[in-house]
């Protein structure tokens, strides 16, 4: 059993102990039986919120209407949920509405596929009543019960299983794809910061490719930023070699692809965080300026590290080549540059303004910009009294012109 699995042990034992069921359930069970790393354990219990609590003394209500209660056990917490059934669901999302149940088939039973069905107990018995197991040999997503029904019940479930596609390489039972197909729309219901989530999962997958040819055929990308809804960014990327592309690169390859005339309103409704919309926005115009230019070393400073690695990788997509080991590269090239950054200066522009003795304005930004090009092609050391000379040089200059 995996090492997460017994340090949890206790957990249940307590439950039991305390005359109730408890049993490790979904995610962890089924990446235990696909030999996959787990990252953490959930529990069920027939236990209610309030017995949890009488269970263990350090205890957190992280859900406790929907009757999750954190547990915290020798420091490491772990989320227990009491057996529940859903009742009402209302346009098309998950209810608000939960009946505590005594039944751990009932629990199983408003889970969404078979695979993530399945519960063991503390002795690595598996309990699965909905044949998880056989899907998991089979290869095979499949809602438990009709399709049909259980994306109607909670739209975020068409997401969720194009998600374990991308993340296991499994395809859809042939039930589950035609109620794709059919409920796509379904998903304009739900939040946006719930796609988005699953969006990530979905682009991190090792098998993408594989799940965004879903999407694409069942349509639903229709309902996904607009970057990835034209058909032809998704046709163009499966062909690519992405593989080594991680979640923001494709983000980053997409907004490319689309070609769109204002990037920035592409993510006017998806509520990305601000700075990682602007380092998306930056990347996007120094790969547009990359595709028909070679780096200089102005370049290639002003664009930064990180962005010069990422655009580096997306114009050897772009260009149908594996991406290589470019990181090595760049690095090489920054460790020889004098400065990598504006604060390297040995001088500010506090110091520009008291040499010069000129009312502040943005001539002095675009002083300090020469004068970091200067130093990057080494016409200029990097030095205080060098450069207090050059801004002198400069003022002369300036006046002789005036
Ligand atoms: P991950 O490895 O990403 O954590 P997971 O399957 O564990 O995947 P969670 O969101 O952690 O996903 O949910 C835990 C379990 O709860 C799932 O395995 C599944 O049994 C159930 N579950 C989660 N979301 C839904 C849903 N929308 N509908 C039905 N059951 C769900
Ligand atoms: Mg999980």
């Amino acid at each position: 059993m995996d090492r997460l699995f017994i340090e949890a042990k206790p957990v249940i034992q307590q439950l039991k102990n305390a005359g109730y069921e408890a049993y490790y359930v979904g995610g962890a069970v089924r990446d235990y039986l696909l030999k996959r790393e787990i990252h953490d354990i959930d529990i069920a219990t027939s236990a209610t919120p309030l017995e949890i609590k009488s269970v263990f003394p350090t205890t957190v209500d992280v859900g406790i209407e929907h009757g999750t209660i954190l547990v915290i056990y020798e420091k490491k917490g772990y989320e227990i949920t009491t057996f529940r059934a859903e009742t009402k669901y209302i346009d098309f999302r998950r209810p608000e509405d939960v009946m505590f149940i005594r039944s751990l088939k009932e629990d199983l039973q408003r889970r969404d596929f078979t695979i993530n069905a399945m519960a063991m107990d503390e002795e690595g018995n598996i309990i699965d009543p909905f044949n998880g197991q056989e899907d998991i040999k089979k290869k095979c997503i499949k809602t438990v019960g009709s399709p049909t029904e259980r994306f109607g019940e909670d739209a975020l479930r068409l997401m969720r299983a194009v998600r374990f596609v991308s993340q296991l390489g499994f395809k859809l039972d042939m039930g589950t794809e035609e109620a794709l197909i059919e409920q796509a729309p379904l998903l304009q219901y739900i939040a946006i910061e719930r796609i988005l989530m699953e969006m990530e999962k979905l682009l991190t997958g090792k098998y993408v490719k594989q799940a965004l040819k879903i999407a694409r055929k069942t349509q639903l990308h229709e309902y996904w930023p607009a970057i990835f809804k034209q058909d032809h960014v998704i046709d163009q990327i499966v062909e690519m070699p992405i593989e080594e592309l991680d979640n923001r690169h494709l983000w980053l390859l997409a907004l490319y692809l689309c070609k769109t005339e204002e990037p920035q309103k592409q993510f006017k409704k998806w509520k990305m965080p601000m700075k990682e919309i602007k380092k998306l926005l930056r990347a996007l115009t120094f790969l547009n300026w990359r595709m028909n230019s070679k780096w200089t070393n102005v370049q290639l400073y002003r664009a930064g590290k990180e962005i010069a690695v990422m655009v580096e990788k997306l114009v050897q997509v772009l260009q149908y080549e594996k991406p290589q080991s470019i990181e090595a590269i760049i690095d090489k090239k920054f460790a020889e540059f004098p400065i990598t950054d504006r604060s390297h200066l040995a001088i500010t522009g506090t110091d520009i303004l008291e040499w010069t003795e000129q009312t502040p304005g943005p001539w002095v930004s675009q002083l300090l910009n020469q004068l970091e090009e200067e130093i990057l092609n080494k016409n200029l050391p990097n030095e205080r009294e060098m450069i207090r000379r050059w801004v002198k040089g400069w003022e002369n200059q300036s006046r002789d012109k005036c």
